[in-house]
């Protein structure tokens, strides 16, 4: 994402700011500055962000903890994201980062009350009072069982300790889905911003849904399970005219590269038909060829697959070409085990 900068470093985890936030923040402040809102709730919505920031600060460095790399936090004008890698599915580990961020917030409300009930704030009880209001009132809304919210992952973690993670998430979406409805139909009637926060939970819940779905399917199927093996090959050394002919006899979209014993690339039907027809395979083929082997499991080339947008990748084993996998050979292998749960569960 290019629509944030970066402005300090907390435990080696980056922090961003959006620009939508900055602007927002330099918004307030002008309306302060003109006199339609006090200095105080300027103030006070500055200290509301640092607070998020501390609070996901919270889950990150707990997740660190776990071996978690984190990439950054990024604040946005409707609160702070973690962006990290998957959580491992250790049920305590879910618990313990999940966790984190509320008591945070209970912590500094309790700091903060401290000077309140000591009398000393002066002229500012006013603030440190609806800074206080607002921590618990954070706690509070984080703890709601609304998967993927921190309280919906608290749930799903006491009840991945009984009945497994796929199930637990199972039920920890089904209910966070029926609490964002509930609230986006209490947004048409009380606040905007509750339909918004509603909507991001459903979608949430959804996509975790799915990504749970779809690993625990693929649980212990390796590439081999899946790959087509001895692929057809290409010689790198006919022209694109030939190379296009090969192509409609065999109907695939992509071809490893081999000559001799080694693969020294990979070309696709696109790499074909927008070349030049008198040059060789050998000049518009891709030289750097992303490969799985053919002992990693399935899941793991479907997230290569997706986050460099290919189609299908060699599989190797050994050092030498053993077969291909492509998207749609994973997609059609999901289908069957979705079918065959279906079925089971029926
Ligand atoms: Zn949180």
């Amino acid at each position: 994402m290019t629509n944030s900068i970066r402005i300090f470093r907390v435990a080696g985890i980056p922090v961003e700011l959006d620009f939508s936030f900055l602007l927002l923040m330099l918004f307030i402040y002008i309306l302060a500055y003109l006199g339609f809102v006090s200095l105080q709730l300027a103030i006070l919505i500055t200290l509301v962000f640092v607070t998020v920031v501390i609070h996901e600060l919270a889950h990150s460095y707990v997740a660190m903890g776990f071996g978690v790399k984190i990439n950054s936090i990024l604040l946005l004008p409707i609160g702070g994201v973690s962006r990290m890698e998957e959580i491992p599915r250790v049920p305590r580990g879910e618990f313990l980062i999940s966790i984190a961020g509320p008591l945070t917030n209970i912590l500094i409300a309790m700091l903060v009350s401290v000077p309140i009930l000591l009398d000393v704030t002066g002229p500012l009880t006013g603030l440190a009072g609806e800074f206080l209001a607002v921590n618990l009132l954070l706690a509070l809304f984080n703890l709601i069982p609304a998967f993927p919210m921190d309280g919906g992952r608290i749930l799903r973690a006491i009840l991945a300790e009984r009945m497994g993670h796929m199930r637990a998430t199972e039920i920890a979406a089904s209910l966070g889905k029926i609490i964002a409805v509930f609230m986006a139909v209490l947004g048409v009637f009380y606040n905007f911003f509750l339909i918004l926060i509603g909507l991001f939970i459903y979608i949430g819940a959804e996509q975790e849904y799915q990504a749970t779905l779809i690993s625990s399917l693929l649980e212990g199927v390796t590439v081999a399970d899946v790959m087509t093996r001895d692929p057809v090959t290409m010689d790198p050394d006919i022209t694109v005219d030939e190379a296009l002919e090969f192509v409609m006899s065999k109907k695939h979209m992509g071809y490893p590269v081999v000559e001799g014993d080694e693969m020294i690339g990979i070309v696709t039907f696109h790499d074909l038909s927008d070349a030049e027809r008198t040059r060789n395979v050998r000049e518009v083929m891709t030289e750097d060829v992303v490969t799985v082997n053919e002992d990693d499991e399935l899941i793991s080339a479907l997230e290569k697959l997706n986050s460099m947008n290919l189609g299908r990748l060699p599989v190797m084993g050994d050092g030498r070409l053993r077969g291909i996998i492509s998207r749609t050979d994973i997609l059609r292998t999901l289908n069957l085990l979705r079918n065959k749960k279906m079925k089971r569960e029926n």
